[in-house]
């Protein structure tokens, strides 16, 4: 049985003083049977694990260096990032992808660095509007996942999820029917099954992204392939990802 993951993706939003009045509120609002997930900003990383510490929601970072370390200014390393409670890291977010120019290859290293390091990663795939357009969805979300797990044998894949967030739903308030969602939910299981075996393959989880909200959660929590959500806008206010964790 699946556990359901709720996820909260801050992106660069929120200052330090929100950070952690956000995380503060939703401590104590984790419902039985349900995994939970912040991913603040880089910053604020440190001080928001502390505020959880003793909490059931777990803390994890938006991205990771493919180095272990070294000179590469700018960059965060995964042992940085166990060091200040992270427990887990997103790789391949669509605006990596898109906006930052992360080619397969580098999402892979990433994740291979950070389970290397002990995080647990959620390896993110997704296609654009043109490519959903032109018919070539899961071509798109077979490399990215082919690519992305390339290489992680059946032990270490246990410490991934995956996320599928269509790029076109991603902050647009255009959410994925049920129905299109599950299909590349079910897709994506069947590809799984395929590279691990079909016991692993019904183990994984696969969270579904993009423009998801308290009124839209129930829906798509329903479909039986999808195990959970990664939240962007929806997360950074109390009152709404509480309303997501808890939904019912
Ligand atoms: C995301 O950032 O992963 C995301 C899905 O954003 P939003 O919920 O705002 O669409």
């Amino acid at each position: 049985m699946r556990r359901p993951f709720l996820a909260g993706n801050w992106k660069m939003n929120l200052d330090r003083r929100a950070s952690l009045d956000l995380a503060r509120s939703l401590a104590d609002s984790l419902p039985e049977g349900r995994d939970v997930a912040v991913f603040p900003p880089f910053v604020y990383l440190d001080e928001v694990a502390r505020a959880l510490a003793g909490s059931a929601i777990r803390v994890g970072a938006q991205n990771v260096c493919d180095e272990e370390s070294g000179a590469f200014t700018g960059e965060v390393s995964a042992a940085m990032l166990r060091d200040v409670g992270a427990e887990l890291t997103l790789v391949g977010h669509s605006e990596r992808r898109h906006v930052f120019g992360e080619a397969d290859e580098l999402v892979s290293r990433k994740l291979q660095r950070g389970l290397a390091e002990g995080l647990e990663v959620v390896l993110c795939v997704g296609e654009t509007i043109e490519e959903r357009q032109a018919g070539r969805t899961e071509e798109v979300v077979l490399r990215q996942l082919q690519a992305g797990l390339e290489g992680v044998g059946a032990d270490a894949v246990r410490s991934v999820t995956i996320a599928y967030e269509p790029v076109w739903a991603i902050g647009t308030g255009h959410v994925a029917t049920p129905e299109q969602a599950g299909a590349v939910h079910v897709y994506l299981r069947g590809v799984l099954s395929g590279m691990y075996d079909e016991a692993l393959g019904e183990e994984l989880r696969i969270l579904y992204g993009g423009s998801v909200g308290p009124q839209n959660v129930s829906e798509l929590m329903a479909v039986p392939s999808v195990d959970g959500a990664l939240v962007g806008g929806a997360s950074l206010k109390a009152d709404s990802f509480r309303a997501i964790i808890q939904h019912r």
